[in-house]
């Protein structure tokens, strides 16, 4: 009897694999149907400087907008996106398009901001990257100082292949964010080697600000002895706000102070944003 059970939990997992695998195909084969399609769409979340109280970037973020199921988050599409490659060209689209959407904005008039695009870990270690990179600010002729990379923690984990790539897209004038700073695999002597301009404070903390109040001053304390600005991000409440400006943080991000933006609403805002009398 104990055989024939240890036999049907074998049968089981094995089937379990077998869906998993199954699904991960069939979201491949999706994934590469809505690049033909054209069915990724980017969302705008403004920055906002806290010592000026002025819009002085935004982040770029990437959507799927499937025929078959809606508006799909990239929490549900991203991991397999890296896992199957399928991250390069779709992370290359969504720097395009940022790169050209911003020089759209300054072209319109609207002040000058900048904007951040997430790259993922396979996409910033591709042969090709800085050459692509490259193209597609010489195409879309935006200022480089007006782009910002993303990248997390665990680049570092070739930190010496890192630092090279860094150098060569920070010659380019492009500036560069450590994302989700603190969650990951953290080593202070990276930190130093690399060429960047930011820090993004992980929403984790945000979250929690009273109990992880110290966490946060420390690292706005490490961002600004290292020369770097520090962003907040997942700023929901007013007394998040409150307590990061009083920290010294520079820059906040987060559903107080908007939610990621269709790129057709995100002049109004500004615009609106920068005559609202500051309180
Ligand atoms: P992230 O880069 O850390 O982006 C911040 C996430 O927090 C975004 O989720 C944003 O919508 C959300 N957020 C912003 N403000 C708040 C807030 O006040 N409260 C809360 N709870 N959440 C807030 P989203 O758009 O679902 O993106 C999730 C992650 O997917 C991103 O995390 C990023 O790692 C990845 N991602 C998004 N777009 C791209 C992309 O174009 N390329 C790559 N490689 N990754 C992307
Ligand atoms: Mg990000
Ligand atoms: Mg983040
Ligand atoms: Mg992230």
């Amino acid at each position: 009897h104990a055989k024939r059970q240890g036999k049907n939990n074998y049968q089981q997992y094995n089937d379990n694999i077998q869906t998993i695998t199954n699904n991960n195909l069939k979201m491949e084969t999706l994934l590469h149907r809505a690049l033909e399609r054209d069915e990724f769409l980017l969302v705008y979340q403004p920055q906002i400087d806290i010592k000026t109280n002025t819009i002085c970037g935004v982040e770029a973020l990437v959507r799927w907008n499937s025929k078959e199921q809606g508006m799909v988050s990239p929490g549900e599409f991203i991991t397999i996106a890296e896992e199957t490659g399928l991250i390069v060209p779709i992370g290359e689209w969504v720097l395009k398009t940022a790169c050209l959407q911003n020089k759209k904005w300054q072209d319109m008039g609207l002040p000058p901001m900048v904007i951040s695009v997430n790259i993922s870990i396979r996409q910033f270690y591709h042969s090709n990257f800085v050459e692509k990179l490259t193209t597609i600010l010489q195409e879309s002729k935006l200022e480089p100082r007006y782009l910002q990379l993303e990248i997390t923690e665990s680049i570092a984990m070739d930190a010496e292949a890192a630092v090279n790539i860094l150098r060569t897209i920070t010659h380019l004038g492009v500036q560069i964010a450590i994302d989700d700073f603190g969650k990951g695999y953290s080593s202070l002597n990276y930190l130093k080697q690399f060429p960047i301009n930011h820090l993004k404070i992980d929403q984790s903390f945000v979250k929690d600000i009273y109990s992880d109040k110290g966490i946060i001053s420390t690292i706005i304390t490490l961002g600004h002895n290292l020369n770097l600005k520090v962003i907040a991000e997942g700023v929901e409440k007013c007394e998040q706000w409150d307590l990061l400006a009083t920290s010294g943080c520079d820059i906040l991000q987060g559903y107080y102070i908007s939610k990621p933006l269709n790129r057709e609403d995100l002049p109004a805002f500004i615009t609106t944003y920068y005559y609202k009398p500051s309180s």
